[in-house]
């Protein structure tokens, strides 16, 4: 199985970070909090206070998860800290664990101590070779005496495949024990019945990596990083972007300062026809909601989701229809295939938008997405299922005379699609792998 998109993003540039990835490699307050100076219970508090939420794409709160981890029974637990990052043109926590190592193992140890975890596996990627290494390194180099690391807690990295679908966490743990990457029925949840059988909390590497800052910094300064209140979020921009890679984004900026300012604007210049910001299952956003703050409470609102924060712009120069074609042609490849209504749903979309992106759909042929949709909804064992409504839906609303232009055969826009980002995104045909 392939992906059927890459981005390939180059960061141009020095990354700009806020404080909270400006520390120096040392592991400095895993010991302390671990050793007595903060218990389980304020760790967890300082993370509710700081409104930390899961950056690996669902936002859930991390001190209400790690609570569901402390209620669980029995004496083994298992942290799970999860850098198997397949979301086209990601790049966040692939550059934390590169970059930043320490910093991730260090909050990886308190959490593990908050949640009382014994067993901390980090996930990677195989073919991030530099990361790995770097985590290697890094928990090669714990001084368990000097820095008062907890001795009891296990560490260990473990690779796995680059799929899509092992991002999805119960997926991994089936990875992670060896079998093929299929998502497991829930309930039982991880968090209840995960790593071989024990209480399991998979959580991003960004959502951890922020805990060494919060811990030391407090709370009230962690949220203070963004005018919203909530901190600040990694963001992958895409290579159309003059600040291509990732940077750290203070939340509650507007999201035309996002673009304009963190982004750098479209390399090409041309004006941005419409973002999309959490990746290929959310929706797209046009330029008169760019004034609205960007926040993952806001961009639900308009229709769209912060996901993982790949910040993807469309400049006007290009086909809407042909980027929605390769999204649905996305979904189609990596669904694992084990949901009869989801192989049904991803098939049926990626034929329709084809066809019609080939000159040869039909409005009435159109007019069958919607009841596709319905049909698959909530049928799925995991949310793959509903990752193509989204664009699908915003598209067919935002875009509907670029898709009457394909199916008139009279669509110029697949011929001016911007240079930058044609040079960067390639279609991959899972039929020739
Ligand atoms: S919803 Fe789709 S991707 Fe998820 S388990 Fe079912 S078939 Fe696989």
């Amino acid at each position: 199985m392939v992906a059927s998109i890459r981005i390939i993003v180059e960061q141009t540039g020095n990354p700009t970070l806020s404080p909270v990835f400006a520390r120096a490699s040392a592991i400095r307050t895993a010991g302390s909090s671990a050793s007595g100076n903060l218990s389980r219970e304020s760790v967890i508090d300082l993370l509710e206070a700081a409104m930390l939420t899961g950056k690996g794409g669902a936002g859930f709160p991390a001190a209400r998860k790690a609570r569901l981890m402390v209620a669980q029974p029995g004496p083994h637990k298992t942290l799970v800290v999860n850098g198997s990052e397949h979301e086209p043109g990601s790049m966040k926590d692939r550059f934390l664990l590169e970059m930043h190592p320490h910093q991730v193992v260090e909050g990886a140890m308190v959490l593990a101590h908050a949640v009382g975890a014994d067993t901390v596996v980090f996930a990677i990627n195989a073919g991030s070779t530099k990361a790995i290494d770097a985590m290697q390194r890094a928990l090669a180099a714990i001084d368990v005496d000097a820095m008062s690391v907890p001795a009891n807690i296990a560490l260990q990295v473990r690779t796995v495949p680059e799929v899509y679908i092992v991002g999805e966490e119960t997926a991994l743990l089936e990875t992670l024990e060896g079998r093929e990457p299929l998502p497991r029925r829930k309930p039982p949840f991880p968090i209840e019945q995960g790593l071989h059988g024990l209480p399991t909390l998979v959580q991003n590497v960004e959502t951890v990596a922020r805990i060494p800052f919060i811990v030391s910094s407090g709370a009230e300064a962690y949220r203070a990083l963004g005018p919203g209140g909530t901190g600040s979020t990694l963001c992958t921009f895409g290579p159309e972007f003059v600040h291509a890679g990732v940077q750290d984004v203070p939340l509650g900026i507007t999201i035309r300062e996002l673009l304009d300012i963190w982004g750098g604007g479209l390399r090409d210049g041309l004006p941005i026809k419409c973002i999309q910001p959490g990746g290929p299952s959310s929706g797209f956003v046009m330029p008169e909601q760019f004034e609205q703050p960007f926040d993952a409470a806001t961009l639900v609102r308009l229709g769209s989701a912060l996901g993982c924060a790949v910040i993807r712009a469309f400049s006007i120069e290009e086909c809407m229809v042909r980027h929605i074609g390769e999204t649905m042609h996305f979904f189609a490849v990596e669904s694992c295939g084990q949901c009869p209504r989801c192989r049904m749903e991803t098939n049926m979309l990626d034929t329709i938008v084809r066809q019609v992106m080939n000159g040869a759909g039909t409005q009435k042929l159109l007019d069958k997405v919607e009841g596709i949709i319905q049909l698959a909804r909530g049928q799925g064992i995991c949310s793959l299922i509903d990752m193509p409504v989204a664009p699908i839906r915003s598209g067919l609303q935002h875009f509907a005379d670029e898709f009457t232009a394909h199916i008139e055969h009279r669509c110029t826009l697949c011929k001016a699609g911007a240079s930058a980002r044609r040079a960067s995104v390639e279609v991959v045909d899972p039929a020739a792998s």
